[in-house]
Protein backbone atom coordinates (compact mmCIF):
# COMPACT_ATOMS: atom_id res chain seq x y z
CA UNK A 1 0.00 0.00 0.00
CA UNK A 2 0.72 3.90 -0.18
CA UNK A 3 1.01 6.07 2.10
CA UNK A 4 -0.64 9.54 1.96
CA UNK A 5 2.01 11.49 3.53
CA UNK A 6 2.20 15.39 4.06
CA UNK A 7 3.97 17.60 6.46
CA UNK A 8 1.41 18.04 8.64
CA UNK A 9 0.49 14.20 8.73
CA UNK A 10 3.74 12.23 9.05
CA UNK A 11 5.06 8.91 10.42
CA UNK A 12 8.19 9.01 12.58
CA UNK A 13 9.14 5.64 13.57
CA UNK A 14 6.42 4.22 11.26
CA UNK A 15 4.02 6.06 13.32
CA UNK A 16 1.29 8.73 12.19
CA UNK A 17 1.71 12.00 13.89
CA UNK A 18 -0.37 15.45 13.47
CA UNK A 19 2.24 17.87 13.61
CA UNK A 20 4.80 16.61 15.65
CA UNK A 21 1.73 15.34 18.60
CA UNK A 22 1.92 11.51 18.15
CA UNK A 23 -1.58 10.35 17.11
CA UNK A 24 -1.44 7.47 19.76
CA UNK A 25 -1.10 9.80 22.78
CA UNK A 26 -4.23 11.86 21.61
CA UNK A 27 -5.86 8.19 21.13
CA UNK A 28 -5.41 7.12 24.68
CA UNK A 29 -7.56 10.29 25.81
CA UNK A 30 -9.97 10.75 23.13
CA UNK A 31 -10.93 7.58 22.22
CA UNK A 32 -12.15 6.90 18.94
CA UNK A 33 -13.46 7.41 16.31
CA UNK A 34 -12.38 11.23 16.37
CA UNK A 35 -11.42 13.47 14.28
CA UNK A 36 -7.76 15.69 14.63
CA UNK A 37 -7.11 18.32 12.76
CA UNK A 38 -3.76 20.61 12.08
CA UNK A 39 -4.02 24.51 13.04
CA UNK A 40 -0.83 25.15 10.72
CA UNK A 41 -2.83 23.29 7.61
CA UNK A 42 -5.77 25.74 7.82
CA UNK A 43 -2.95 28.77 8.39
CA UNK A 44 -1.49 27.69 5.39
CA UNK A 45 -3.52 27.25 2.93
CA UNK A 46 -5.33 30.16 3.62
CA UNK A 47 -1.60 32.12 3.59
CA UNK A 48 -1.15 30.87 0.10
CA UNK A 49 -4.08 31.65 -1.72
CA UNK A 50 -4.38 35.03 0.01
CA UNK A 51 -0.46 35.63 -0.86
CA UNK A 52 -1.82 34.32 -4.76
CA UNK A 53 -3.83 37.34 -5.16
CA UNK A 54 -1.72 39.56 -3.43
CA UNK A 55 -2.07 41.57 -6.94
CA UNK A 56 -5.37 42.39 -6.71
CA UNK A 57 -8.09 43.84 -4.38
CA UNK A 58 -10.16 40.51 -2.98
CA UNK A 59 -11.13 39.08 0.29
CA UNK A 60 -11.52 35.19 1.28
CA UNK A 61 -14.41 34.42 2.65
CA UNK A 62 -13.77 31.18 4.35
CA UNK A 63 -16.82 28.79 3.42
CA UNK A 64 -18.25 27.77 7.26
CA UNK A 65 -20.21 24.46 5.37
CA UNK A 66 -16.85 22.71 5.38
CA UNK A 67 -16.18 22.75 8.55
CA UNK A 68 -17.99 24.90 11.23
CA UNK A 69 -15.81 24.26 14.60
CA UNK A 70 -16.22 27.44 16.29
CA UNK A 71 -11.93 26.45 16.78
CA UNK A 72 -11.22 26.75 12.95
CA UNK A 73 -13.53 29.57 12.76
CA UNK A 74 -11.46 31.34 14.93
CA UNK A 75 -8.40 30.71 12.95
CA UNK A 76 -9.60 31.95 9.91
CA UNK A 77 -11.37 34.98 11.82
CA UNK A 78 -8.15 35.84 13.79
CA UNK A 79 -6.14 35.69 10.31
CA UNK A 80 -8.74 38.31 9.00
CA UNK A 81 -10.75 35.63 6.99
CA UNK A 82 -14.37 36.49 6.19
CA UNK A 83 -17.12 33.89 6.43
CA UNK A 84 -19.63 32.61 4.40
CA UNK A 85 -22.69 31.48 6.00
CA UNK A 86 -25.25 29.15 4.56
CA UNK A 87 -27.36 28.85 6.96
CA UNK A 88 -29.28 30.46 10.48
CA UNK A 89 -27.17 27.90 12.42
CA UNK A 90 -23.68 28.88 10.54
CA UNK A 91 -24.53 32.88 10.71
CA UNK A 92 -24.81 32.34 14.75
CA UNK A 93 -21.61 30.45 14.72
CA UNK A 94 -19.80 33.39 12.88
CA UNK A 95 -21.26 35.30 15.52
CA UNK A 96 -20.70 33.84 18.20
CA UNK A 97 -17.01 33.45 17.06
CA UNK A 98 -16.66 37.17 17.19
CA UNK A 99 -16.07 37.82 12.93
CA UNK A 100 -17.44 41.31 12.65
CA UNK A 101 -20.96 41.26 10.12
CA UNK A 102 -18.94 43.49 7.63
CA UNK A 103 -17.30 40.27 6.84
CA UNK A 104 -19.55 37.98 6.38
CA UNK A 105 -21.83 36.95 3.55
CA UNK A 106 -24.84 34.84 3.18
CA UNK A 107 -25.57 31.96 0.39
CA UNK A 108 -28.01 29.48 0.28
CA UNK A 109 -30.56 28.73 -2.21
CA UNK A 110 -33.22 28.77 0.08
CA UNK A 111 -33.54 31.09 2.92
CA UNK A 112 -36.56 31.37 4.94
CA UNK A 113 -37.80 34.59 5.84
CA UNK A 114 -36.27 34.12 9.66
CA UNK A 115 -32.81 33.78 7.76
CA UNK A 116 -32.79 36.79 5.86
CA UNK A 117 -34.46 38.74 8.92
CA UNK A 118 -31.77 37.67 10.52
CA UNK A 119 -29.42 38.33 8.50
CA UNK A 120 -30.53 42.17 7.16
CA UNK A 121 -30.95 43.04 10.92
CA UNK A 122 -27.31 42.33 11.12
CA UNK A 123 -26.37 44.29 8.63
CA UNK A 124 -24.00 41.74 6.55
CA UNK A 125 -21.75 42.73 3.69
CA UNK A 126 -23.60 40.63 1.29
CA UNK A 127 -26.37 38.67 1.25
CA UNK A 128 -26.65 36.24 -2.34
CA UNK A 129 -30.17 36.18 -3.87
CA UNK A 130 -31.04 33.13 -5.66
CA UNK A 131 -34.72 34.29 -7.58
CA UNK A 132 -36.93 36.96 -7.99
CA UNK A 133 -39.12 35.46 -5.70
CA UNK A 134 -36.32 36.32 -2.44
CA UNK A 135 -35.38 39.67 -4.17
CA UNK A 136 -38.91 40.44 -3.73
CA UNK A 137 -38.87 38.72 -0.06
CA UNK A 138 -35.27 40.75 0.92
CA UNK A 139 -36.71 44.28 -0.24
CA UNK A 140 -40.00 43.64 1.80
CA UNK A 141 -37.89 42.67 5.09
CA UNK A 142 -35.23 44.90 4.96
CA UNK A 143 -38.33 47.87 4.33
CA UNK A 144 -40.08 46.62 7.33
CA UNK A 145 -36.27 46.82 9.47
CA UNK A 146 -36.22 50.38 7.58
CA UNK A 147 -33.09 49.31 6.33
CA UNK A 148 -31.10 48.82 3.40
CA UNK A 149 -29.72 45.33 2.25
CA UNK A 150 -26.98 44.44 0.22
CA UNK A 151 -27.58 42.66 -2.21
CA UNK A 152 -25.74 39.86 -4.85
CA UNK A 153 -27.57 38.14 -7.46
CA UNK A 154 -26.03 34.56 -7.76
CA UNK A 155 -25.63 33.86 -11.21
CA UNK A 156 -25.89 30.73 -13.10
CA UNK A 157 -23.45 30.82 -15.71
CA UNK A 158 -24.39 27.54 -16.97
CA UNK A 159 -20.32 25.85 -17.83
CA UNK A 160 -19.37 22.59 -16.71
CA UNK A 161 -17.46 22.17 -13.34
CA UNK A 162 -16.51 18.71 -14.99
CA UNK A 163 -17.14 17.31 -10.90
CA UNK A 164 -18.90 14.78 -9.44
CA UNK A 165 -22.70 16.01 -10.65
CA UNK A 166 -24.14 15.92 -6.89
CA UNK A 167 -21.34 18.96 -6.41
CA UNK A 168 -22.10 20.56 -9.45
CA UNK A 169 -24.38 23.72 -9.08
CA UNK A 170 -23.29 26.01 -11.91
CA UNK A 171 -25.28 24.17 -14.88
CA UNK A 172 -28.19 24.90 -16.22
CA UNK A 173 -29.98 22.53 -15.03
CA UNK A 174 -28.68 22.44 -11.45
CA UNK A 175 -31.10 24.35 -8.84
CA UNK A 176 -29.01 27.02 -8.16
CA UNK A 177 -28.21 31.12 -8.64
CA UNK A 178 -30.21 32.93 -11.74
CA UNK A 179 -29.52 32.95 -15.08
CA UNK A 180 -27.66 35.97 -17.02
CA UNK A 181 -30.73 37.37 -18.98
CA UNK A 182 -33.17 37.20 -16.05
CA UNK A 183 -30.44 38.47 -13.59
CA UNK A 184 -29.82 41.59 -15.93
CA UNK A 185 -33.01 42.02 -15.98
CA UNK A 186 -33.99 42.00 -11.97
CA UNK A 187 -30.32 43.95 -11.53
CA UNK A 188 -32.14 47.33 -13.92
CA UNK A 189 -35.03 47.11 -12.02
CA UNK A 190 -34.29 49.31 -9.12
CA UNK A 191 -36.71 50.81 -8.52
CA UNK A 192 -38.42 47.82 -7.80
CA UNK A 193 -36.47 47.28 -5.08
CA UNK A 194 -35.66 50.02 -3.39
CA UNK A 195 -34.43 48.69 -0.09
CA UNK A 196 -32.00 46.64 -1.89
CA UNK A 197 -28.41 47.94 -2.52
CA UNK A 198 -27.12 45.98 -5.62
CA UNK A 199 -23.32 45.34 -4.49
CA UNK A 200 -22.01 42.57 -6.50
CA UNK A 201 -22.64 40.10 -8.67
CA UNK A 202 -21.99 35.95 -7.83
CA UNK A 203 -21.41 32.80 -8.69
CA UNK A 204 -20.66 29.15 -7.66
CA UNK A 205 -20.46 26.91 -9.71
CA UNK A 206 -19.28 23.38 -7.75
CA UNK A 207 -17.09 21.51 -5.91
CA UNK A 208 -13.95 19.42 -6.13
CA UNK A 209 -12.92 21.27 -9.23
CA UNK A 210 -9.17 20.11 -10.44
CA UNK A 211 -9.00 22.19 -13.39
CA UNK A 212 -9.03 25.96 -13.75
CA UNK A 213 -10.81 26.54 -17.24
CA UNK A 214 -14.44 26.27 -15.73
CA UNK A 215 -13.40 28.83 -13.38
CA UNK A 216 -12.15 30.80 -16.38
CA UNK A 217 -14.62 30.48 -18.62
CA UNK A 218 -17.33 31.31 -15.76
CA UNK A 219 -15.68 34.20 -14.58
CA UNK A 220 -15.71 35.67 -18.46
CA UNK A 221 -18.91 35.19 -18.90
CA UNK A 222 -19.90 37.06 -15.58
CA UNK A 223 -17.31 39.77 -16.65
CA UNK A 224 -19.25 40.11 -19.63
CA UNK A 225 -22.84 40.67 -17.57
CA UNK A 226 -20.46 43.07 -15.25
CA UNK A 227 -19.05 45.52 -17.93
CA UNK A 228 -22.71 45.31 -19.90
CA UNK A 229 -24.41 46.53 -15.99
CA UNK A 230 -21.35 49.13 -15.89
CA UNK A 231 -22.81 50.42 -19.30
CA UNK A 232 -26.52 51.13 -17.98
CA UNK A 233 -24.98 52.70 -15.17
CA UNK A 234 -25.03 49.36 -12.32
CA UNK A 235 -21.86 49.89 -11.13
CA UNK A 236 -20.83 46.74 -8.70
CA UNK A 237 -18.52 46.73 -6.50
CA UNK A 238 -18.16 43.40 -5.64
CA UNK A 239 -17.04 40.16 -7.83
CA UNK A 240 -17.66 37.19 -6.12
CA UNK A 241 -16.13 33.79 -7.80
CA UNK A 242 -17.22 31.47 -4.86
CA UNK A 243 -15.65 28.13 -3.84
CA UNK A 244 -14.89 25.05 -5.57
CA UNK A 245 -11.28 24.72 -5.46
CA UNK A 246 -10.34 20.90 -5.90
CA UNK A 247 -7.93 18.88 -3.36
CA UNK A 248 -5.78 15.73 -3.58
CA UNK A 249 -7.88 13.07 -1.96
CA UNK A 250 -6.26 10.43 -4.16
CA UNK A 251 -3.43 11.56 -6.80
CA UNK A 252 -5.77 13.72 -8.52
CA UNK A 253 -3.99 16.40 -10.32
CA UNK A 254 -5.02 19.46 -9.34
CA UNK A 255 -3.85 23.31 -9.70
CA UNK A 256 -2.24 25.36 -6.90
CA UNK A 257 -2.54 28.25 -5.87
CA UNK A 258 -0.20 30.49 -7.89
CA UNK A 259 -1.87 28.45 -11.44
CA UNK A 260 -5.53 29.70 -9.88
CA UNK A 261 -3.87 32.87 -9.46
CA UNK A 262 -1.77 33.24 -12.83
CA UNK A 263 -4.90 32.33 -15.14
CA UNK A 264 -7.54 34.20 -13.07
CA UNK A 265 -5.69 37.65 -12.44
CA UNK A 266 -5.48 38.94 -16.01
CA UNK A 267 -9.38 38.42 -16.40
CA UNK A 268 -10.01 40.18 -12.80
CA UNK A 269 -8.10 42.62 -13.02
CA UNK A 270 -9.89 44.22 -15.83
CA UNK A 271 -12.94 44.27 -14.03
CA UNK A 272 -11.22 46.88 -11.48
CA UNK A 273 -13.69 46.42 -8.43
CA UNK A 274 -13.46 44.22 -4.95
CA UNK A 275 -12.69 40.27 -5.80
CA UNK A 276 -14.13 37.50 -3.40
CA UNK A 277 -13.16 34.21 -2.82
CA UNK A 278 -15.25 31.54 -1.09
CA UNK A 279 -12.87 28.57 -0.41
CA UNK A 280 -14.08 25.47 1.72
CA UNK A 281 -12.39 22.13 1.20
CA UNK A 282 -9.20 23.74 -0.38
CA UNK A 283 -8.86 25.64 3.29
CA UNK A 284 -10.22 22.37 5.57
CA UNK A 285 -10.21 19.42 3.65
CA UNK A 286 -6.63 18.09 4.36
CA UNK A 287 -6.34 19.82 7.79
CA UNK A 288 -8.11 16.72 9.56
CA UNK A 289 -8.29 13.23 9.37
CA UNK A 290 -11.50 10.57 10.93
CA UNK A 291 -9.55 7.86 13.12
CA UNK A 292 -10.70 4.58 13.92
CA UNK A 293 -9.87 1.73 15.33
CA UNK A 294 -10.58 -2.18 14.39
CA UNK A 295 -13.41 -3.84 15.67
CA UNK A 296 -13.46 -7.16 13.96
CA UNK A 297 -11.88 -8.71 10.49
CA UNK A 298 -13.38 -11.47 8.69
CA UNK A 299 -12.95 -13.29 5.77
CA UNK A 300 -16.40 -13.86 4.07
CA UNK A 301 -16.91 -15.74 0.29
CA UNK A 302 -13.49 -15.21 -0.41
CA UNK A 303 -14.11 -11.79 0.80
CA UNK A 304 -11.87 -9.51 3.66
CA UNK A 305 -14.01 -7.16 5.84
CA UNK A 306 -11.88 -4.61 8.44
CA UNK A 307 -14.93 -3.37 10.82
CA UNK A 308 -13.90 -0.66 12.51
CA UNK A 309 -15.63 1.88 15.28
CA UNK A 310 -16.15 5.05 12.73
CA UNK A 311 -18.98 4.89 10.50
CA UNK A 312 -21.08 6.60 7.21
CA UNK A 313 -22.81 8.57 10.12
CA UNK A 314 -19.37 9.92 10.94
CA UNK A 315 -18.36 10.54 7.71
CA UNK A 316 -20.95 9.93 4.75
CA UNK A 317 -18.95 10.79 1.57
CA UNK A 318 -18.03 7.11 0.58
CA UNK A 319 -21.08 6.27 1.18
CA UNK A 320 -23.36 9.56 -0.83
CA UNK A 321 -20.33 10.65 -3.27
CA UNK A 322 -18.71 7.21 -3.59
CA UNK A 323 -15.81 9.42 -2.66
CA UNK A 324 -12.41 8.13 -2.45
CA UNK A 325 -10.53 8.46 1.55
CA UNK A 326 -6.92 7.32 2.03
CA UNK A 327 -7.17 4.77 4.75
CA UNK A 328 -3.49 3.88 6.36
CA UNK A 329 -2.64 2.40 9.87
CA UNK A 330 -1.75 5.06 12.22
CA UNK A 331 1.22 2.06 13.41
CA UNK A 332 2.74 0.71 9.91
CA UNK A 333 4.10 -3.02 10.71
CA UNK A 334 6.46 -3.53 7.48
CA UNK A 335 5.91 -7.74 8.83
CA UNK A 336 2.08 -7.53 7.68
CA UNK A 337 0.95 -8.35 4.44
CA UNK A 338 -1.42 -5.98 2.13
CA UNK A 339 -4.94 -7.59 1.50
CA UNK A 340 -7.77 -6.02 -0.09
CA UNK A 341 -10.77 -5.61 1.78
CA UNK A 342 -13.54 -3.01 2.57
CA UNK A 343 -13.29 -1.04 5.77
CA UNK A 344 -17.09 -0.91 6.75
CA UNK A 345 -19.09 0.06 10.16
CA UNK A 346 -21.09 -1.06 12.74
CA UNK A 347 -24.46 0.45 10.93
CA UNK A 348 -27.05 -1.30 9.51
CA UNK A 349 -26.90 -0.09 5.74
CA UNK A 350 -24.50 -1.83 3.24
CA UNK A 351 -23.84 1.43 2.34
CA UNK A 352 -21.74 2.03 5.50
CA UNK A 353 -18.43 2.19 4.01
CA UNK A 354 -15.07 3.91 4.26
CA UNK A 355 -13.33 1.93 1.50
CA UNK A 356 -14.28 -0.33 -0.87
CA UNK A 357 -12.03 -3.13 -2.46
CA UNK A 358 -8.89 -1.20 -0.89
CA UNK A 359 -5.07 -2.50 -0.50
CA UNK A 360 -4.17 -2.47 2.79
CA UNK A 361 -1.76 -3.54 5.26
CA UNK A 362 -3.85 -6.68 7.08
CA UNK A 363 -4.82 -5.26 10.37
CA UNK A 364 -6.19 -6.66 13.75
CA UNK A 365 -9.04 -5.70 16.50
CA UNK A 366 -7.51 -2.94 18.52
CA UNK A 367 -5.26 -1.34 15.69
CA UNK A 368 -5.98 2.22 14.76
CA UNK A 369 -6.84 3.39 11.38
CA UNK A 370 -6.05 6.88 9.57
CA UNK A 371 -9.11 8.09 7.33
CA UNK A 372 -6.96 10.97 5.68
CA UNK A 373 -8.44 14.17 3.67
CA UNK A 374 -11.86 14.45 6.43
CA UNK A 375 -11.29 17.77 7.33
CA UNK A 376 -13.98 18.92 5.42
CA UNK A 377 -17.81 17.80 4.45
CA UNK A 378 -16.65 15.56 7.73
CA UNK A 379 -17.74 16.29 10.77
CA UNK A 380 -19.85 18.72 9.47
CA UNK A 381 -22.26 16.26 8.06
CA UNK A 382 -21.95 13.30 10.76
CA UNK A 383 -25.30 12.73 12.46
CA UNK A 384 -26.61 10.58 15.01
CA UNK A 385 -27.96 7.68 12.81
CA UNK A 386 -28.78 4.49 14.56
CA UNK A 387 -28.49 6.62 18.19
CA UNK A 388 -24.25 7.06 17.75
CA UNK A 389 -23.04 9.88 18.96
CA UNK A 390 -20.86 12.36 17.47
CA UNK A 391 -16.73 11.87 17.29
CA UNK A 392 -15.23 14.51 19.37
CA UNK A 393 -12.71 16.83 17.29
CA UNK A 394 -9.70 18.07 18.26
CA UNK A 395 -7.29 20.78 17.14
CA UNK A 396 -3.53 19.91 17.31
CA UNK A 397 -1.34 23.21 17.87
CA UNK A 398 1.95 21.10 17.88
CA UNK A 399 4.77 23.32 15.98
CA UNK A 400 5.49 26.19 17.76
C1 LIG B 1 -20.29 25.00 -0.68
C2 LIG B 1 -20.08 26.39 -1.09
C3 LIG B 1 -18.79 26.96 -1.05
C4 LIG B 1 -17.57 26.17 -0.67
O1 LIG B 1 -17.31 25.17 -1.60
P1 LIG B 1 -15.94 24.35 -1.58
O2 LIG B 1 -16.06 23.42 -2.70
O3 LIG B 1 -15.85 23.68 -0.28
O4 LIG B 1 -14.84 25.34 -1.79
C5 LIG B 1 -18.66 28.29 -1.39
N1 LIG B 1 -19.72 29.03 -1.76
C6 LIG B 1 -20.97 28.51 -1.82
C7 LIG B 1 -22.09 29.38 -2.23
C8 LIG B 1 -21.19 27.19 -1.49
O5 LIG B 1 -22.41 26.68 -1.56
Amino acid sequence: MNYFNSEYFTYNNNELFCENISLKDILKDSGTPVYIYSKKYFIDRFNELDSAFKEIDHTIFYAVKSNFNLSVIKIFADMGSGLDVNSEGELLRALKVGVSTDKIIFSGVGKTSSEIKLAVENDLLMIKAESEEELILINEIAFSLNMTARVGIRVNPDVDPKTHPYISTGLAENKFGIDVASAIKLYSQKDRFKNIEYTGIDMHIGSQITTVEPFVSAVEKLSKVFFMLKSEGINLKHFDLGGGIGVEYHNEKTFSAHEFAEALIPVLKKLDCKVFFEPGRYLSANAGILVAQVLYTKLNNKKNFIIVDAAMNDLIRPSIYGAYHHIQPVQINYNSKDITADVVGPVCESGDFLAKNRNIQESKRGDYLAVMSAGAYGMVMASNYNTRRRPPEILVEGFN
